[in-house]
Parts: structure tokens; sequence; C-alpha cells
């Protein structure tokens, strides 16, 4: 009689939305899973933290065809999560990206077979949504199951799945090395060195610590959030959440936040990066304040530009802002599942899935060629 085959040893590092979603992943295929983060997660260290996230299912920031191809696999990993953690995570209030009519993103989509999605003219935007004055030369999509999600509750929800399906939670452990070894990967951390047969690298903005020389870097986001000005408030209901490109190089988004009273707005700025995303990088200064309102004073005129509160948060970003998926060629056996660079939350439970395959040896399903993180960066990204 043949013995059962032993399922590999994995250890998935960072217990983010990525981490998570594979350790979920890897335990719902009975795999042998340990799931290390250096802090308790969910927690406000992580690029899971700042209230919301926005899910989509019409690619905008997604530039390649394999991300795209992930975007509605992620909403659904999300609304299954949800729904086996029998809790709400998702607040579904439709979506709008705006761009330019000839931006070639807005060109670029295919909406003859996308289900709830439609293009809208300036005027439509207008009445429709008079949150936003469009330019002249602008248009929009609307995106009816674009959504919000709450990242520190749904990490939760996927965490919890994944040990009630017999994933190892090794928290408040940190990592410090990871040795390929022959036939698998040492991993050393505050407790000792183990080895498994493959690891998922999914550490965020921390990612580069464990993986020297890897071309990424730890951005600074900031988050601001502003009540409506005084008999504006009407607009707060019905806001759907949006990313907005109001001109070439400039981009907004946000969405209704969970007090019931304010909108929480996001600003592609260059905020700063840093080297210990532990310890630096969270205070707000007055300057990074100001540029927000500026912003917000000019953008979104019908909300107080001095803001309600505001955070600092910190993602991985990579050199030509496109996620790594895959393996280096001097680093057998650890899966780079990292720097997914501003807009990885909603992809979180189909890189996890992926991630997941990856790591058992079975194809990924899609194109990761453009995601490995041999590429060459692609040049002149947008934003
Ligand atoms: C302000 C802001 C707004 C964003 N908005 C959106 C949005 O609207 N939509 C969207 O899709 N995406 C958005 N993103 C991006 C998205 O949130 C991130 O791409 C995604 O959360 C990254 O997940 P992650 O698992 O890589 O990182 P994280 O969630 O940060 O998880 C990494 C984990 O690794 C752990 N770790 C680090 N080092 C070690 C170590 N040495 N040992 C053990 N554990 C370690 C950390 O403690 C952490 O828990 C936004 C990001 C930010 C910061």
């Amino acid at each position: 009689m043949k013995s059962p085959r032993k399922s590999p040893r994995i250890a998935v590092i960072g217990a983010g939305a990525i981490g998570s979603t594979t350790a979920l992943a890897l335990a719902g295929e009975g795999a042998d899973v340990t799931i290390y983060d250096r802090f308790a997660p969910p927690h406000g260290y992580g690029a899971h933290a700042g209230e919301s996230r926005l899910l989509r299912t019409v690619p905008y920031l997604e530039k390649t065809p394999g991300e795209a191809a992930l975007l509605v696999q992620g909403l659904e990993g999300w609304e299954r999560i949800e729904k086996e953690a029998g809790r709400p995570l998702i607040t579904r209030c439709g979506g709008l990206i705006i761009d330019d009519s000839s931006s070639e993103r807005l060109a670029a989509l295919d909406l003859s077979s996308a289900a709830g999605v439609e293009s809208l003219t300036r005027n439509a935007v207008g009445e429709r949504f008079p949150q936003f004055e469009v330019g002249p030369e602008q248009s929009a999509v609307f995106d009816a199951r674009a959504g919000i999600i709450d990242p520190a509750a749904a990490v939760e929800a996927a965490l919890e799945l994944a040990a009630s399906r017999g994933a190892r939670c090794r928290f408040n452990e940190r990592v410090h090395d990871l040795r390929p070894v022959d036939g698998g990967v040492e991993v050393r951390s505050a407790s000792g060195t183990e080895t498994y047969d493959r690891v998922v690298l999914a550490a965020g903005a921390f990612s580069a610590g464990l993986e020297p020389g890897l071309p990424m870097y730890a951005r600074r986001l900031l988050l601001g959030w502003f009540t409506p000005r005084p008999g504006m408030e009407h607009l707060l209901e019905g806001c759907p959440s949006f990313v907005w490109t109001p001109e070439p190089g400039q981009f907004v988004y946000g969405g209704r936040s969970y007090d019931g009273r304010t909108l929480k707005v996001g600003i592609d700025w260059d905020w700063g990066a840093v080297t210990d995303p532990a310890s630096q990088g969270r205070e707000v200064a007055e300057s990074d304040r100001e540029a927000m309102q500026e912003s917000v004073r000019a953008l979104l005129p019908w909300l107080d530009p001095v803001g309600d509160r505001f955070e600092m948060h910190i993602d991985g970003w990579s050199e030509d802002k496109i996620g790594f998926l895959g393996e280096r060629p001097d680093r057998p056996n650890i899966i780079l599942a990292t720097a997914w660079s501003g807009y990885g939350f909603k992809l979180a439970p189909a890189l996890g899935e992926t991630a997941a395959r990856l790591a058992l040896g079975k194809e990924p399903g899609i194109d990761i060629e453009p995601l490995s993180p041999n590429r060459r960066p692609v040049s002149a990204p947008a934003p």
C-alpha cells in the first residue's frame, strides 16, 4: 500500500492583507501552513490600517492583464470571506472612475461584457453625482459592484478562517532572516530557526528587509477625513467611492467614512519614503496637512478643507508601481507576494490564491511573467 503523500510545510511571512488570504487559501487546500507576524494583526503598522479600502471590478491602476484578471476574483474572494465569517465587511456603495475622456486608461476599458458597469458623460456625472465638479474634457465609469471594505476587520476574518482550517498563527514573532537551503528555506525568527519546504513572503512595506536588493521601498500615504460645509451635508449621502484623475499626474480617491459624517480622502502625492516602517514616518507634519487641504479646497469645494483628522500610513512600493508575484532565481522556494504599490487590498484574496498555488507547485492560473520580481521595471508609470 502506498503511504499518503506528505503535504509540504509552508510558512507565510506577514499576516496582513496578502499573507492572511494566502494562509486561508493554503489551509483550504489542506496544506501544513504556519503564518508569522512581527505584530498581532490587524494593527496600525500595516498597509491594512486606515479605516477603509476601495474595491472595484474595473481595472484602472492595474497595469498588466494578469492583475486585471484578478480584480473580480479579488472582490468575490472578499465577498466569500464576509459570508463565511458571518459579519459585514463591505459597504456596497458603487464606485466612480473619473478621468479625461481621451485618457488611455479609460479608452482601454472594454465595458461591453462587464456586469453593472456604465459609462457616464460629464453632464451625467454632474446630474447623478454633484459631489464631483469634473472638467470639460472629463467623463466617468460607474461600477455598481464597487465599494468599500473595512481592512482591519477583513484581515481579522481571513485569519480566523485560516486558523479554523488548521493554519498555525505565530504572532508577535518577528522573522529576521530567510535562507534558502537544500530543498527548502530556513526561517530565522525571534524564537529560533525552522525549515520549511516553501515560504511566501508577504511582509508588505517591510519586505525589503528580508529580501536583500529587492527593488522596492516603503512609501508614506496621507489620509484625511473632511466634514461637509454647513448646508452641504446632503452630498455625503449617496456619495460613491471614487478614484479621480482631475489632471494628468494628479490622483485623488476616497469615499464615505464609517462615522457617517465625513468623507475620507487620499491624494497621490510624494509624501516621502522611510527605511523602517515600524519606527518612522507616521507623524503628520503641518506641510503634509496643508498640501492635502489645498487639493480638497480646489477639487471638493463642498467639504470644509480644515479637515477633521489626518493619518499617515505606509505601503510597499515597487519602482514601476506593479506588485511582485513569483520567485527570484537566486532565492529558490521563496515566493514573493509583495509591493502592491497602493492598490493591493482589493486583489488580496486573488493574490493569496495565486501565491498558494505557486507554493503548492501548481500552475498559477494567470500569466505572472509581468509580475515577476526579475522583470525590468516598465517606464513612465501612471499614478
Ligand atoms: C493609505 C493607504 C490607502 C490604500 N488604499 C487602497 C485602496 O483603496 N484599495 C486597495 O486595493 N489598496 C489600497 N491600498 C494598498 C493596500 O492596502 C496594500 O497594497 C495592501 O494592504 C498590502 O498588503 P500586504 O499584505 O502586502 O501588507 P500589510 O497588510 O502591511 O501586511 C504585512 C504584514 O507583514 C508583517 N511583517 C512585516 N515584517 C515582518 C517580519 N520581519 N516578520 C514577521 N512579520 C512581518 C507586518 O507586521 C504586517 O502585518 C492602500 C494603502 C494605503 C497605505
